[in-house]
C-alpha cells in the first residue's frame, strides 16, 4: 500500500463509487466513479508525458469537470499542479511557465496558437483542454488504448509539494507559494471538522478553481466527506438563486452576497432551507452582514486566509458569529498579533498550514518569516477579548503622512456610513511634502447624487486632521481582481 496523503484522503475512497459527486445547472451529475475514471485518463496522460513525482504541471484553463480531475492526477502522479488564472494575458503565463520550470501544460485550445510556442520553447509539451473538457490530452496515451496505463500512484510525504499559486503580486513580481500534501490535508480536515461538513451536503460552487478558495478550502471539503457540488463554471445571481433550493452550502467572495442581495427575488425563500453561507478572500461590510441577515434569517460565516496559508480563523458554526470579525484561529493553528501602533499589528501564524516557501526564491521566503519562525500575513489586525481577529488592513496599504500612519479601514469605515455612500476605498498618493497625501474613492448607492463635502464635513470632526483624505473622487465602481480584492494599486496607479 502507497502513501499518498492528498490522493489517499481525498479521492482513492471514492474510487467505484456509484454516488453523485458534481451536478450541472442542466440537472446533469457526474458520480464519484465517474469522476474517478476521468482522473486515471487523465493520469495515464501524465505518465505517457513521462512526468515524474515533483514535476509541474501548468494548467491555464476554464473550470471544468476535467480541470478538477487534473488537480487529481496531478496528485495520484506526484507531480506539483500549477492553475492559472484564465485572465493572465500571454506575457505573464510565459513567465510562470519559465519561472517553475514547467514540464507540460495545459492550455485552452483558442489560446493554444500564441500559447503553445511559448511552453515548446521551454521544452515543455503542451495538450489543449477545451471548457468541455475535451481535447488533444485525450490523445496523449495513445489512440489505439485510450485510458493507457495510469501508472503507480507515487508515494508521496506530508513534506512533498502537492501545488503551487502564484500570489496576486499587488507589489513586485508574483512568487510561487509551495503547498505540500500536509498543508493542504491539515487545513481540509480542519475546515470540515469545523464547519461540520457531511456526507449530505451540497455545495453550490460558482468560485474559480485556479484560487485556494475554490480549489482547496471549497472543493477538497467535499472530497474529503464524500458530499456534493453543484458545479457552476461563474457566478451569475439569477442562476445561484434559481438552484440554491438544490443545495445546502455556499462559499462565496463578498461581491457574492452583495449581488444577491441586489436582486429583489432572494429572500428567505431561495435562503432560509441553507445550512450555511461561508464568505472569504476579501472583507465583507458589516452592513451587508446585517442585510443578509435581515433577508434571509442567515448569519454569514466569515473566515480569512491566504494561499500561503490556506485558512487560518473562521467564525464558529455553533457560537457567536461576529460582523465586521474574521472569527477565531481554527484549532491548529497559532496566531498573534505582532506588537504594532496600539493594539494594532501584524497578524503572524505558525501551524501545519504553513507553506513551504516561495519557489526559487529563498530569500523572499526568509523575508516573510519572523526569526522565531511565525509566518508574517502582511494584514494588520486586532484581537479582542474573546480572541476573535479584525482585519484593520494590509501593511502595504498602510499609508504613512508627513511621518503619521493611516490606516485606510478606519477612515473608510466612516465614510462608508455617511448618507448616500454604498463604499469606499482609501489609498496613498504620492506627495512633495508629506512623502504621501491621503485620497478617497467613493462609490454612491445606485441612482444618488453624492455630496462630497457634506461627507468630508461630516467626517472633520470624528478623525484627527491627518487621516482625512486630501483628494476625494467619486467612482461608479471600486476596481476589483476577479476574487472581489479592491486593486488600490490601480486607484493609486489613476490618480497618481
Ligand atoms: P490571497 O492570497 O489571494 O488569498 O489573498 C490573501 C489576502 O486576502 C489576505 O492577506 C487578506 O488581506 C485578504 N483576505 C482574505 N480573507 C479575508 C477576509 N475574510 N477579510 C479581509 N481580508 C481577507
Amino acid at each position: 500500500m502507497t502513501e499518498n496523503p492528498l490522493y489517499d484522503a481525498l479521492f482513492a475512497p471514492h474510487a467505484g463509487r456509484d454516488a453523485p459527486f458534481l451536478t450541472f445547472a442542466d440537472g446533469g451529475t457526474l458520480t464519484y466513479a465517474g469522476f474517478l475514471a476521468l482522473v486515471d485518463r487523465l493520469a495515464a496522460t501524465l505518465h505517457a508525458a513521462g512526468i515524474a513525482p515533483g514535476d509541474r504541471v501548468a494548467a491555464q484553463v476554464e473550470k471544468s469537470q476535467a480541470s478538477l480531475a487534473l488537480y487529481a492526477a496531478c496528485t495520484r502522479t506526484g507531480a506539483v499542479f500549477l492553475p492559472l488564472n484564465t485572465a493572465y494575458p500571454d506575457e505573464e503565463v510565459q513567465f510562470f511557465l519559465r519561472d517553475c520550470a514547467v514540464s507540460l501544460f495545459f492550455c485552452d485550445p483558442g489560446r493554444a496558437p500564441t500559447l503553445a510556442p511559448v511552453a515548446a520553447g521551454l521544452g515543455a509539451r503542451v495538450c489543449t483542454m477545451a471548457p468541455d473538457g475535451r481535447g488533444d490530452w485525450e490523445t496523449v496515451a495513445g489512440p489505439t488504448n485510450p485510458t493507457g496505463t495510469t501508472g503507480p500512484i507515487a508515494p508521496r510525504g506530508t513534506d512533498d509539494l502537492a501545488a503551487m499559486l502564484y500570489t496576486s503580486g499587488t507589489t513586485g513580481r508574483p512568487k510561487g507559494a509551495m503547498l505540500s500534501h500536509g498543508n493542504l490535508l491539515s487545513n481540509t480536515r480542519s475546515l470540515s471538522r469545523l464547519w461540520g461538513i457531511g456526507a449530505g451536503d451540497v455545495l453550490l460552487h460558482a468560485l474559480p478553481v485556479y484560487h485556494s478558495h475554490g480549489l482547496f478550502v471549497a472543493s477538497n471539503v467535499i472530497l474529503l466527506n464524500g458530499a456534493q457540488m453543484l458545479w457552476l463554471p461563474k457566478f451569475d445571481a439569477a442562476q445561484a438563486i434559481r438552484l440554491m433550493p438544490r443545495a445546502t452550502l455556499m462559499m462565496g467572495v463578498p461581491t457574492f452576497y452583495t449581488r444577491l442581495l441586489s436582486d429583489p427575488a432572494f429572500g428567505r425563500d431561495t435562503a432560509g432551507h441553507m445550512r450555511l453561507f461561508i464568505s472569504g478572500s476579501a472583507p465583507l461590510l458589516a452592513q451587508t452582514h446585517a442585510e443578509f441577515e435581515a433577508r434571509t434569517g442567515q448569519r454569514i460565516l466569515e473566515r480569512y486566509g491566504l494561499t500561503e496559508t490556506s485558512m487560518n480563523t473562521s467564525n464558529p458554526l455553533d457560537g457567536p458569529r461576529k460582523a465586521g470579525t474574521v472569527g477565531l484561529p481554527l484549532p491548529d493553528v497559532d496566531l498573534r498579533i505582532a506588537p504594532g501602533e496600539g493594539a494594532v499589528g501584524e497578524i503572524q501564524v505558525k501551524g501545519p498550514n504553513v507553506f513551504k516557501g516561495y519557489w526559487g526564491l529563498p530569500d523572499k521566503t526568509a523575508e516573510a518569516f519572523t526569526e522565531d519562525g511565525w509566518f508574517r500575513t502582511g494584514d494588520l489586525g486586532t484581537l479582542d477579548q474573546d480572541g476573535y481577529v479584525t482585519i484593520v488592513g494590509r501593511s502595504k496599504d498602510l499609508i504613512i503622512t508627513g511621518g503619521l500612519n493611516v490606516y485606510p479601514k478606519e477612515v473608510e469605515a466612516l465614510i462608508d456610513a455617511a448618507d448616500g455612500v454604498l463604499e469606499s476605498a482609501v489609498f496613498g498618493l504620492p506627495d512633495a511634502d508629506f512623502g504621501e497625501r491621503v485620497a478617497a474613492a467613493v462609490v454612491p448607492v445606485p441612482g444618488v447624487q453624492l455630496d462630497l463635502d457634506a461627507i468630508q464635513a461630516a467626517l472633520a470632526p470624528r478623525l484627527a486632521r491627518f487621516k482625512q483624505p486630501k483628494e476625494w473622487h467619486a467612482v461608479p465602481e471600486l476596481p476589483r481582481n476577479a476574487m472581489g480584492k479592491v486593486q488600490k494599486n490601480a486607484l493609486r496607479q489613476t490618480y497618481s
